[in-house]
């Protein structure tokens, strides 16, 4: 008997908690409705939940020259007032949010030169990506939350599901900046077979 036994399908669980930042919260330059709510909501059910999770993932927009991604005439579809510098305090996590700094054990960043709507699109400080950092840790299941639900939230969740992660939207712990794109959103991930 000298094969080795097959390797077991990851199972573990993470969660992504995408760009909840100040400046897509109220008060911040492009505010989503309801974004100060789910930092609350979301760092609560991070509190509740924490043990469920193999790793708690946040992403940041990240922008240092993100080219056309900003525009003094933002179209809110592809250009965006100026958001999210790095290093800026419209970058750092919402305060509601921070206070599960502690139990966060990535954070991605994106954007840098370029749109980064997409978690999976970012690094760790390490320069890791976010797909070999789950599948690292035994992630097969990726639970999506945080801002926006039509914009980073839903390129996140499409690429979780091309990298083969079975995938969650959790609609409460998320809000969109456009009432009509989010309810789109949301169809085309149940389309993609993510799960809401
Ligand atoms: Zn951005």
């Amino acid at each position: 008997m000298t094969d080795s036994p097959p390797a077991a399908a990851p199972t573990r669980t993470a969660l992504v908690c995408v760009d909840v930042q100040n400046d897509f919260c109220e008060g911040g330059s492009l505010a989503v409705t309801g974004g100060a709510a789910v930092a609350a909501a979301l760092a609560d059910h991070v509190r509740a939940h924490r043990a469920e999770y193999a790793l708690v993932v946040a992403s940041r927009d990240w922008h240092v020259d993100p080219g056309a991604h900003w525009s003094d005439h933002p179209d809110f579809v592809r250009s965006w007032p100026v958001h999210c510098r790095a290093g800026s305090e419209g970058a750092e996590l919402h305060p509601a949010f921070a206070t599960v700094a502690d139990e966060l054990d990535v954070v991605v960043d994106k954007g840098q030169y370029g749109d980064g709507y997409s978690a999976f699109l970012g690094a760790d400080r390490a320069g890791r990506d976010l797909a070999g950092l789950l599948r690292e840790a035994g992630v097969g299941r990726v639970v999506v939350a945080g801002l926006a639900t039509d914009h980073c939230v839903r390129a996140t969740a499409l690429d979780a599901r091309r990298e083969g992660f079975a995938v969650r939207l959790a609609l409460e712990l998320a809000a969109g900046v456009d009432p009509d794109a989010s309810r789109a959103a949301v169809e085309e991930l149940r389309a993609a077979g993510v799960t809401v």
